[in-house]
């Protein structure tokens, strides 16, 4: 089912490595003449702009797009026990996790009276876009807040596609994940109507205000990324988090029951979904390859996993080694990086590029979607090289604050006027030398 490389023998170049990785052609650019009308609608006209085009590509028109605080209190109280049970405890390992990652302000002394402090400071306000095209994603609801609310992030609003089967408000579990989080501000909006309405900020119908945000974070498909890339200078954004990706990286110990699961359990998010094996064990690629027709043939959403499967951006890489492996992953930089190896935890270390790593036989990709308490929103399509997931720190700011007395000045002052001599700035020397009269 997975498309073959054979890359024993030889080991090419990083460029020429890029070149021969399956990759999806989501090229957002390709799409931006598409976003750009819709953006320039809700610039220029409001929820009206939004209503016009959710009626077109979400089949629905609701009366007025913000959530009303009953809607989310009767989701919760709706939601089926379990699912409950399983949320929460989704939020209980997350917050565990991000609670962790809280970086400190530190103050350097760089002279006698002379300091330099970094102090992080929160994003005040943010939006977070939760998908519901294909699926609904309560769990990005848990990925998004999270970090945010760890981070003291003061107003927090989210976004959502309205569904036509529940009369025009986003899923019930996507609202429940909002209410038990304690988010307050959720608006029935989704695709690129969603990050544009939250960049330039709207009136409902019914009058209710949605302010602008400064940034906005989450997972989406094409179109959420494109308008997140178009708006960016206007809005701060997460890392661009497109159709999901698994890589995994296998030898002849693995099994391949599990590595097919795991392929197809991210194939199940679209038809853009990338599912690639690397291993150097042919006789492992033939047996997953025969697990995933058996296995595809059993699940639910057969259509949309074969579709991925069999895309461009899908495949099977033979390798020579693990270590040629751990160059093919690298120049790969997925955004989920299963290592089903002897010795992974090993073989991990040494992996320089990926959104997130699973290590061993017993930390499935899903694990991570759910219930690991790492973050699952992560950088797409080979972002992973420069950039990270969701984090507390993604809703930082760092500011430097300067503190210098008289004479922690007066001792720097002839290496300043130097420099701003030497870039033929001399004003900028006089700014200092002003304060020191001969
Ligand atoms: P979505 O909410 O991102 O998109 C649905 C919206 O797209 C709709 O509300 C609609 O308004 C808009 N839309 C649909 N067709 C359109 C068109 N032709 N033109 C303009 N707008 C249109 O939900 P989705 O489609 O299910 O996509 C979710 C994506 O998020 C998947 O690709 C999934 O893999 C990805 N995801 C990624 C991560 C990550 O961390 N990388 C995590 C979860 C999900």
């Amino acid at each position: 089912m997975l498309t073959r490389t054979d890359l024993r023998g030889r080991v090419p170049s990083t460029v020429e490595l890029r070149a021969t990785l399956p990759r999806a052609e989501t090229d957002v650019e390709h799409v931006l003449h598409q976003v750009r009308p819709v953006i320039e609608a809700v610039r220029d006209r409001g929820v009206d702009g939004v209503l016009e085009f959710t009626e077109r590509f979400d089949g629905v028109r609701p009366d007025r797009i913000r959530v009303p605080a009953e809607a989310l209190r009767e989701a919760l109280a709706g939601l089926d026990p379990q699912v409950r049970a399983a949320l929460e405890e989704s939020i209980r390992r997350a917050r565990a996790v991000h609670a962790d990652q809280r970086r400190t302000d530190t103050t350097t002394q760089v002279a006698p009276g002379g300091t330099v402090t970094e102090r992080w400071v929160p994003v005040a306000r943010v939006g977070l876009y939760a998908p519901g095209g294909l699926a609904v994603y309560p769990s990005s609801v848990v990925m998004n807040v999270v970090p945010a609310q760890a981070a003291g992030v003061e107003s927090l609003v989210v976004c959502s596609p309205p569904q036509a089967e529940c009369g025009g408000l986003p899923h019930p579990t996507i609202l429940a994940a909002a209410e038990l989080l304690g988010v307050d501000e959720v608006w029935a909006v989704g695709g690129a109507q969603a990050v544009a309405l939250l960049a330039h900020g709207a009136t409902d119908t019914d009058g209710a205000e949605l302010a602008p945000v400064d940034m906005v974070t989450g997972p989406g498909n094409v179109y959420v990324t494109a308008a997140k890339r178009h708006l960016r200078s206007l809005i701060g954004i997460d890392s661009e988090a497109g159709p999901t990706e698994i890589a995994v990286l296998a030898d002849a110990t693995a099994d391949p029951a599990h590595v097919a699961a795991d392929l197809i359990s991210q194939a199940e998010h679209d038809t853009l979904a990338a599912s690639v094996l690397v291993t150097s064990a042919p006789e492992l690629a033939e047996a997953v390859d025969a697990e995933l027709e058996r296995q595809v043939a059993a699940t639910k959403h057969q259509e949309r996993i074969r579709t991925a499967l069999s895309g461009r951006q899908s495949g099977c890489i033979l390798v020579s080694s693990i270590d040629d492996g751990v160059r093919v992953v690298d120049a790969y930089a997925a955004e989920h990086l299963e290592i089903q190896t002897a010795d992974a935890e090993a073989v991990a270390v040494r992996v320089r590029n990926a959104g997130a790593i699973f290590v061993g036989p017993y930390a499935p990709v899903s694990l991570g979607d759910y219930c690991a308490g790492s973050n699952h929103v992560l950088p797409t399509g080979g972002c992973a090289r420069h950039s990270s997931g969701l984090s507390v720190q993604s809703f930082l700011r760092g500011i430097h604050v300067i503190s210098y007395d008289e004479r922690a000045l007066r001792e720097v002052a002839d290496q300043v006027v130097a420099l701003a001599d030497a870039e033929d700035l001399p004003a900028h020397g006089q700014a200092v030398t002003a304060r020191f009269p001969r």
